[in-house]
Order: structure tokens, then sequence, then C-alpha cells
């Protein structure tokens, strides 16, 4: 018979967990979480990739022009590239949906 919630603890969860299969993380839109997102004044953007090298989620591409923006199907909106990029040309907005 099962334990009721409150009486598990960590030592209770399987070792190991793969959620479905390996390799799959691609497959989740964890920007769908974020209550704001970045927007680049690309004008003022100088192409350092200082914003690409902070971005804990690794959600900064760098497009054809060489300017770099946001995927926002995985950035979360922590706001750490608007307060690293140093010509201040990303400005964190709310979401709208
Ligand atoms: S807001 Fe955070 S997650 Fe989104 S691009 Fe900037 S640093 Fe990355
Ligand atoms: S840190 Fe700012 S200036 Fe540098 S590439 Fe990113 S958005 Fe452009």
């Amino acid at each position: 018979m099962a334990k009721p919630m409150e009486q598990y603890t960590w030592r209770d969860i399987p070792i190991g967990c793969v959620v479905d299969e390996p390799g799959n993380a691609r497959q989740y839109k964890t920007g769908d979480w974020k209550s704001q997102r970045p927007v680049v004044d690309t004008a003022k953007c100088i192409k350092c990739g200082v914003c690409w090298v902070f971005c804990p989620d690794a959600a900064i591409y760098k497009n054809e022009e060489g300017h770099y923006l946001a995927n926002l199907d995985y950035c979360k909106g922590c706001g750490i590239c608007a307060r690293e990029c140093w010509t201040g040309c990303i400005t964190m907005v709310e979401e709208e949906k």
C-alpha cells in the first residue's frame, strides 16, 4: 500500500531519471514559462556577443546580419542578457500572452 505523500522523502526518488528519451530537451519549449522577454535594439547592438556568453539557457543565437537575438522558445526571461549588455540595447518587456 502506498504511503501518504507527506511521508515520502528525496531518498524515495528512483536513482536516475530520463524523461521520455535521451537528447529530447529541444522538444520542451521552456520559453513558455517566462513573464518577460528581451527585445534588442539592433541599431545600437555592436554584435559583441556578450549576451550570448552570459545567457544561462543558451537561448541566444546569431542571425544572418550578425545580431544576437533570443530564441523565445527557450528564453526564460531572466533578464541577465539585458543586465550584461554594455551598450544597453536590450530591454526586457512584459510578455503579452
Ligand atoms: S532573458 Fe535570460 S534566458 Fe532569455 S535570452 Fe536573456 S539571458 Fe537568455
Ligand atoms: S551584448 Fe548587447 S551589444 Fe553585445 S551582441 Fe548582445 S545585444 Fe548586441
